[in-house]
């Protein structure tokens, strides 16, 4: 059989090797930590569990599919829940609101607490539906770069829908015109952080976002995030995927055009077919160094970062839920902290992803697991020991401030997570978690092919290539990729 080479087990690496496994090749794949993953991964420290990056699940059935696809029943491997409610909100005045995945009833929760008209929130959601309905098919299913994509007839229904589907404003403009309350126009601007995006610049084409938070739904992995890797892993190994762990792919080889195979710790392998999932502007400086550069593609700014606080919390707070957000009462000011000074706002919006209130034994008994999260500009040499010390303190006063309570003293375990360590664990540029940003409308257009135009037989995958980042466009960027090999 034909054999593949696969650059990275990210979890787009993963899926492809499933993908293509299942398409008769005989897959090798070289990872250069000593675990699988990627970004989704997993820490422990001294008794407390935390999934280390991603912690929001949407579009599970795109995990089913891989499953099924190799004729398992997808229960038998991995399994999760829909949450009722998909985030809480704080407020520093007090305010707080449940986010319930029911629509009537989150509805009805914003007319109650903040006087919003029910009607608003339903017909948020009901354009939310639309741009999906309309995006979908096109953008997220197909490859962008290849002419029957352009040409086919779905492509032409959502031309006649353009005018509809927000290219032309930015998300906080239309969330403006959508909500009276400035508190619910923060909410729904949030949705452009979920790719690492500025709302007052990313059009509002990204208010397509709610709708797999609210129609769709939010879920949990029974056993984690780290379980969707860890249940794929497991399909692949199954399936023939050999892993090869610790092995950090030094370059492509190419000849005559064609891509060959891989050179890992000086000596050269050899395949049919290779599939990158490194992340494409790292790639073209290290692997791909004396191939041909897509200049315009890898200038394009990155998306936002993170800094993330894993503590290990001696308490229990009842009012806590697994997703919680204490939004800052300036968010304009932290979006241009973040994106136009690359620093870091002292009044954070803050993400605190409990998992320990759906899955006990992420932690002692009676404590917390806090993955404890802020957006952060990427890393463009910044000073952030610096930086990471002063928000630190901010966080905890906003905490301290909101919750009524001391959170330093409360913190038994930390370990921290940062733009430096993000890049220098998984080669993502700058650190930045979704790839390029969307900031501008022609974002989705600059995101680098599933595929090689100028070497022959080298194909991408990730979130730094179509159709972009996060879990379930990540999963895409395999599927997409392998439609386009041929067994
Ligand atoms: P990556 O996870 O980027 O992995 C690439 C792999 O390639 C790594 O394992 C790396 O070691 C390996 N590699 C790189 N270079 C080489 C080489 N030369 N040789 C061998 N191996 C190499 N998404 C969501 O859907 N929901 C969320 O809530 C969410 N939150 C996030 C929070 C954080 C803090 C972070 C960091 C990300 C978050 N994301 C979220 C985004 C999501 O994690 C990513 O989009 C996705 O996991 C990226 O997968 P990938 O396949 O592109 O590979």
């Amino acid at each position: 059989s034909k054999k593949a080479i696969i650059i990275g087990s990210g979890i787009a690496g993963i899926a492809s090797s499933i993908r293509l496994a299942l398409k008769g090749f005989q897959v090798e794949l070289f990872e250069a930590n000593s675990y699988p993953g990627g970004k989704l991964s997993e820490i422990e420290i001294e008794g407390y569990r935390f999934d280390a990056g991603p912690s929001l699940f949407t579009l599970p059935e795109q995990v089913d599919e891989l499953f099924r696809l190799a004729g398992k029943n997808p229960k038998d491997y991995f399994e999760y829940e829909k949450l009722d409610v998909a985030c809480q909100y704080f407020w520093e005045d007090g305010t707080r609101l449940k986010a319930y995945s029911d629509i009537n009833r989150f509805a009805e929760e914003v007319q109650t607490k903040l006087g919003e008209p029910a009607q608003n929130i339903r017909e948020a959601l009901r354009k939310s539906a639309f741009i999906y309905d309309s995006l979908a098919p096109l953008f997220m299913n197909r490859s962008l770069h290849q002419l029957d994509t352009w040409t086919n007839p779905q492509a032409l229904k959502s031309y006649l829908r353009m005018g509809k589907l927000g290219i032309f404003s930015t998300m906080n403009e239309a969330n403006r015109k959508q909500f009276s309350h400035p508190k619910l126009v923060q909410l729904f601007n949030r949705y452009a952080t979920y790719n690492g995006s500025n709302p007052y610049e990313t059009p509002a084409t990204l208010n397509i976002i709610p709708h797999l938070e609210f129609n769709i739904g939010a879920f949990f992995p029974k056993k984690g995030m780290h379980d969707i890797t860890m249940s794929l892993y497991k399909l692949s190994t199954e399936l023939g995927v050999n892993y090869h762990f610790g092995q950090k792919v030094e370059k492509v080889l190419v000849e005559n055009g064609e891509a060959s195979g891989i050179r890992v710790k000086g000596k050269d392998q050899f395949a049919d077919l290779l599939v990158n999932n490194m992340d494409m502007v790292n790639a073209y400086k290290t692997i791909l160094k004396e191939e041909k550069q897509p200049k315009l593609l890898l200038k394009q700014p990155k998306s936002s970062s993170a800094l993330i606080f894993y503590w290990g919390i001696k308490r229990d707070f009842p009012e806590l839920d697994l997703h919680n957000i204490f939004f800052s009462d300036n968010y304009a000011l932290e979006f241009e902290h973040i994106f136009k000074k690359g620093t870091i706002y002292d009044d954070p919006t803050i993400y605190l992803n409990i998992t320990s209130t759906h899955k006990s034994d992420d932690a002692p008994e009676g404590c917390m697991n806090w993955f404890t999260m802020i957006n952060v500009p990427n890393n463009q040499g910044q000073d952030w020991d610096k930086m990471i010390a002063e928000a630190k303190r901010n966080i905890l006063h906003k905490l301290n401030r909101i919750l009524k309570t001391d959170v330093e003293s409360l913190i038994e375990v930390e370990g921290i997570l940062d733009p430096r360590t993000i890049e220098s664990k998984t080669s993502s540029a700058q650190g930045a978690l979704y790839g390029n940003s969307s900031n501008n409308k022609f974002a989705a257009f600059l995101r680098h092919a599933n595929y090689s135009s100028s070497i022959k037989n080298l194909y991408f995958c990730g979130g730094s290539v179509h159709p972009g980042g996060g879990i379930p466009l990540c999963l895409l960027s395999a599927k997409i990729m392998s439609e386009m090999v041929e067994s």
